[in-house]
């Protein structure tokens, strides 16, 4: 399974599914992106199947746009089908999520959440992140989404590897993780994010390797913000050098 993250210079959609058909050794049983068009709306596609059967849906979808991410879905939580494959979304379908790992404590939050007004439209452990991240990002982040996430994050109990992207955010992709891989890279031509390092090869041999709870925001000129888990700036993240040979 893999997530898969892009804002920059080019068309979002050719570095995602680059990016998923090299990760697709990672094994998988769905696959889905969401892409930020200019006029700021979320177009998602998703299919259970592979790769190729969701580049087929993308083509004749004609995804515009320079900001999105992408996953590979390995079913825990939810049957292998085209609903419950990633990204899922807000109630008012603003906000995207796609995550690898497990949410322990879903059930809880997902009951606490739909008491509150949430509907859900998948069977997953991961839908709760999307409507957390929403509920943050109308109260106490206001409006701010690396902080959105970094509140929603703190409910979470389990392992995830989190890309998201809000369709009020142009040019932002905010990516985190606990006890799953993610690493992130900045360039002259955009900023990926990414579950190994094999997608980002062909851009970078300069990586960064995510620390546990840390909150990374992608920005469209190629560079990167990081956070800690309490919201402090984090200088000196961890180098991870790609020696090809
Ligand atoms: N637990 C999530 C699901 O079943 C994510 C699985 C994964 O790591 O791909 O949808």
């Amino acid at each position: 399974c893999g997530v898969i993250g892009y804002t920059g210079k080019g068309e979002a959609i050719d570095f995602l599914l680059y990016g998923l058909q090299t990760l697709e050794y990672r094994g998988y049983d769905s696959a889905g992106v969401a892409v930020l068009s200019p006029d700021d709306n979320l177009h998602l596609v998703k299919v259970a199947g592979r790769v190729a059967a969701l580049k087929e849906r993308c083509d004749a979808a004609n995804l515009v746009g320079t900001t999105g991410i992408g996953h590979t879905r390995w079913a825990t939580h939810g049957a292998p089908t085209d609903r419950n494959a990633h990204p899922h979304t807000s109630c008012d379908g603003r906000i995207a999520v796609v995550h690898n790992g497990i949410i322990e404590n879903y059930e809880t939050l997902r009951r606490q959440l739909m008491a509150e007004g949430h509907s859900f439209k998948s069977d997953t452990d991961t839908e709760v992140v999307a409507h957390l991240i929403e509920d943050a990002w109308r109260g106490p982040a206001r409006g701010d989404l690396a902080s959105a996430v970094r509140y929603a994050c703190d409910r979470l109990e389990g392992s995830w590897a989190l890309g998201v992207v809000c369709a009020d955010c142009p040019g932002e992709v905010v990516v985190t993780r606990k006890a799953s891989p993610l690493v992130v890279a900045s360039t002259k031509d955009g900023a990926y994010a990414a579950s190994d390092v094999m997608p980002l090869a062909k851009a970078t041999s300069h990586c960064l390797q995510l620390d546990d709870y840390d909150i990374a925001t992608l920005h469209e000129d190629g560079t990167i913000d990081i956070v800690d888990r309490e919201g402090n700036a984090v200088e000196h993240p961890k180098p991870l050098d790609i020696d090809w040979d």
